[in-house]
């Protein structure tokens, strides 16, 4: 009982370091340096299981080693499987070679590439699924190596050894797989699930802060704009031809400063209130109608497509604005030329999904994590406020904007805005 503790809490060492050490830090970054340390981690505890293995009182000796080597996969990919298997092989050589040795051998060379497979699809399942599927690995897993400890006992020739123990006991280590892998799943999807509302929280906290200094400042500058043109308008009007002309230009600049800044603040505050039932095709007609010149000037070829029909709640206006910051982000990420933008609008469910494709050079998911941080921008005369209001603005119609992106390959961003 004491080893089969002590197995357990060596399986589940590498998740509390994980969660102390990197959970906050490293959650979005960086991943691909983790994967090398997933690997050690999880390979160290698959050793220290060898080392102290589960004895059940008569000469057989079993641990749960390879629970830490599932998990170093699942979660490390490439690296962390073969840092695992590696260091998981050396501690086998360590503890005696020969045989037993060729057995594990067989087994990681046999489990590393299956797992790898599976791994993609693993990953794309919900908590639930996750948990399914981490329990049939463990079990499949488990009658693998029973079937490799068989090979092995055949060629000690004793295989009746095997036979002395009943089916209850091999039963119980089967379970004791099942719970153990299926336990730290659970607790690995956690922790992931806590550490990215953290960053979510965090990331808002930081945008509100920004957004009330942003609105009060432009409110501020707003005030004396009006009371310069009233006395410039006063004044033209005591003034010569020349004079007033020069006057009503600047009073036309101070209109545009001021119209600049009501835009902002309309967008620091998006409001709830004027949601309407709106036709999709419409809405992108009006934005292509905007754009593709705009988009020919800088050599992309602009294309939309609506099924037709496709009503959702919006306000039109600012609806327009986000498809326009999207399509003028693709339309500067393709700027080398040859930039393909495709709009589409199509159902999904009670939702409409209108998505902004492009062909451009696409971001790394360390890009991908800040956008729509205030001030995020990579051009140089760029504010980095476009996805910032953008984001707000469509948070604020109970809908939601995601980006698909890899570096080479295009961005995709995807608003989803409720039919009703
Ligand atoms: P700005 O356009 O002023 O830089 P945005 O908030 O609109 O600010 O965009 C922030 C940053 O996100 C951009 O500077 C760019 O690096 C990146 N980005 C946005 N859309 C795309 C895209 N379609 N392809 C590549 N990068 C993009
Ligand atoms: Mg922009």
């Amino acid at each position: 009982m004491k080893d089969l503790l002590l197995n357990f809490l060596v399986i589940l060492a590498p998740l509390f370091l994980y969660q102390i050490l990197a959970a906050d830090r490293m959650y979005g970054k960086d991943l691909l340096k983790m994967k090398w340390w997933i690997g050690v981690m999880y390979g160290v505890a698959a050793c220290l299981c060898m080392f102290f293995p589960i004895n059940m009182g008569d000469e057989f000796i079993w641990d749960l080693r390879w629970v830490p080597f599932l998990i170093a996969i699942l979660y490390g990919g490439v690296r962390g499987g073969i840092a695992a298997g590696a260091i998981l092989l050396l501690c086998r050589l360590y503890l005696g070679g020969g045989a037993a040795f060729y057995t594990v051998l067989i087994d990681v060379v046999l489990l590393l590439p299956l797992l790898l497979r599976i791994r993609p699809w693993f990953h794309t399942y919900s908590l639930r699924g996750k948990i399914v599927l981490a329990g049939l690995l463990s079990v499949m897993t488990y009658l693998l190596i029973m079937l490799s400890i068989g090979f092995y006992f055949v060629y000690r020739g004793d295989v009746w050894y095997l036979f002395q123990h009943s089916l209850e006991f091999y039963l119980f280590f089967g379970l004791l797989y099942l719970l153990s892998m299926t336990a730290s799943v659970l607790l690995l999807e956690n922790m992931q699930e806590n550490a990215r509302i953290r960053a979510e929280i965090q990331k808002s906290e930081k945008l509100q802060i920004i957004t009330q200094l942003a609105a009060s400042i432009a409110h501020e500058v707003r005030n004396p704009l009006t009371v310069v043109r009233g006395f410039i308008q006063l004044a033209s009007s005591t003034m010569d031809e020349q004079n007033r002309r020069y006057m009503h230009t600047a009073i036309e600049e101070l209109d545009r400063a001021e119209f600049i800044i009501s835009d902002y603040l309309n967008f620091a505050k998006p409001e709830l209130d004027r949601l309407e039932r709106v036709e999709a095709g419409d809405v992108l007609k009006h934005v292509t109608n905007l754009m593709s010149s705009y988009a020919t000037m800088q050599g992309a070829a602009l294309s939309v497509e609506a099924e037709p029909g496709l009503q959702l709640m919006a306000d039109s206006v600012k609806l327009k604005q986000v498809i326009m910051n999207l399509i003028k982000n693709s339309v500067e990420a393709s700027s080398a030329g040859g930039g393909k933008i495709d709009v589409l609008a199509r159902r999904s469910g009670e939702h409409v999904v209108i998505e902004v494709i492009d062909n451009g050079p696409g971001m790394t998911p360390e890009e991908l994590e800040r956008l729509g941080s205030p001030f995020y921008s990579t051009k140089e005369k760029g504010t980095g406020l476009g996805l910032m209001v953008s984001f707000r603005i469509i948070e604020a119609m109970h809908g939601k904007l995601e980006f698909w992106s890899e570096p080479g390959d295009g961005t995709t961003a995807a608003i989803t805005i409720p039919t009703r």
